[in-house]
């Protein structure tokens, strides 16, 4: 089925609907003005053909006017007299196109279609001999009952023009407003940025008005929730630091009061789960602190450079495992407004990943794309994949598809959490697809304005 928008719809009902009643009226009109003009001639061909046979006398040696013979006007307002001695018309000059002997009929006046003329004729009978036949040419009324009908026509499409345009224009203006709450949902989804507002309503009132304000109102209420939530995990991590480091002064005390004693090592696994702990809260609180990006803190950045930089300071992570690194040269200069030390941290994750998950003598493949908007990057590995069911979980904090992975190399489930954050306070975005056992591939889009 098609799918059409809710202004369409209005506007195709509008027209229909608007069509079909123009159409009645036409119909309306044409009948009623064929039957009233039929009506009136009938009318005027009765009462002036009686007004005349009242001025016609009847005498011994025929007939006689009431005027002068001379004087009798055998044609008025239209209507043309004969007078009939039984079958023969002795006064009046019957029109050329005319069948003169029609029978008299004299109860009404009836029609009589000839040579593309329509007549109405009516008798009146003098005395059993002489007989006065009114006759009116009607043809005008066929005419001008075309003449309607054609201006009808003409009139018409243009009036169902105007209705659609008028009607388009009043529904277009009225639906301003619903476009500008989709487009500032639609901004919102995608830059996750809640401090957006729906602007652009013309009437605080009517109801989109309404709703408008009601959004807004919602929106406030979850920037509200969104910043309470930072600025608790911030607080949290913060507030932690203190005692973590307090520990930490304390236990390097003890570590050398201990000695050579037993205890030394059960304190040296304390030291590096202390450790592990002020990673942990440093680097939620790095997240919690990823807020909006001011202008001050961008600058062109070269993407290419930036991930061939990054890659080379971990080849000597790639080179434990075997592994290839490519970073392909796009015939374009891969440049986007950035943060400097974000876009490192976005690729030191992404290739760490690559890296940390990918086999011995792997591959890690990073190349660059552009649309005319648009800068595509994929992260390739031949790695050992992940799992359909977990894809769309992998960015959210602390997940992680092995979690005894901390045994191995102290991963917490950051690491993906940080590119998210990073790309989308970059206005881009992030996708994840993989197959198990065979590698994974990142693909990020960022906008090149
Ligand atoms: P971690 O510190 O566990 O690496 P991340 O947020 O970086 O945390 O990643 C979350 C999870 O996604 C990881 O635990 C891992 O299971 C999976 N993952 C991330 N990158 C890859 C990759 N390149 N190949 C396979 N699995 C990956």
């Amino acid at each position: 089925m098609i799918k059409r928008s809710i202004k369409a719809k209005i506007l195709l009902f509008y027209t229909v609907f608007f069509g079909i009643l123009i159409a009645l009226n036409i119909l309306f009109i044409v009948s009623l003005s064929e039957s009233s003009l039929v009506n009136e001639a009938t009318q005027k061909i009765v009462e002036i053909t009686q007004h005349a046979a009242y001025d016609i006398e009847i005498e011994d040696d025929g007939i006689k006017m009431d005027a002068d013979e001379d004087d009798f006007e055998f044609y008025e307002d239209g209507v043309l007299f004969l007078i009939y001695d039984e079958q023969t018309i002795v006064y009046g000059n019957p029109p050329a196109l005319f069948d003169t002997t029609l029978p008299f009929t004299f109860s009404e006046p009836l029609r009589e279609h000839n040579d593309q003329i329509d007549w109405l004729y009516y008798d009146i009978a003098l005395d059993s001999q002489y007989v006065v036949r009114g006759l009116y040419n009607i043809t005008n009324i066929d005419r001008s009952v075309t003449q309607v009908i054609n201006t009808l026509l003409i009139l018409s499409p243009i009036l169902v023009l105007f209705s659609l345009g008028g009607g388009y224009l009043i529904i277009r203006r009225n639906f301003k407003p619903l476009k500008s709450i989709y487009h500032t949902a639609e901004d919102i989804e995608q830059s996750k940025d809640f401090s957006k507002r729906v602007e652009g309503v013309s009437n605080p009132k009517d109801e989109f008005g309404k709703l408008t304000k009601m959004i807004n109102q919602m929106l406030d209420q979850i920037e509200i929730s969104i910043n309470r939530e930072k600025s608790f995990s911030s607080n949290v991590s913060h507030e932690l630091r203190t005692p973590l480091a307090v520990m930490r002064a304390q236990l390097e005390l003890t570590l050398e009061k201990a000695g050579k004693s037993p205890l030394t090592s059960d304190l040296n696994v304390l030291m590096q789960q202390l450790f592990h702990l002020e990673s942990i809260v440093t680097q939620l609180l790095e997240l919690a602190r990823m807020r909006v990006l001011t202008k001050d803190d961008l600058e062109p950045i070269d993407l290419y450079d930036t991930a061939l930089y990054v890659g080379e300071s971990m080849s000597h992570m790639m080179t434990k495992k075997n592994l290839t690194f490519f970073v392909i040269k796009p015939d374009f200069d891969p440049i986007i407004s950035a943060n400097q030390v974000m876009m490192v941290r976005l690729f030191t994750n992404l290739i760490q990943n690559a890296i940390k998950y990918n086999v011995e003598q792997g591959r890690i493949e990073i190349l660059f794309t552009k649309t005319a908007n648009e800068i595509h990057i994929d992260v390739k590995d031949t790695g050992i994949g992940i799992e359909e069911t977990h894809l769309n979980d992998v960015f959210n904090p602390f997940y992680q598809v092995d979690s005894s992975r901390f045994n191995v190399d102290k991963s917490i489930g950051l690491g993906l959490s940080f590119v998210k954050e990073i790309v989308l306070l970059h206005q881009g975005s992030v996708s994840v697809k993989s197959i198990k056992g065979q590698g994974t591939t990142f693909h990020l889009i960022f906008p090149l304005s």
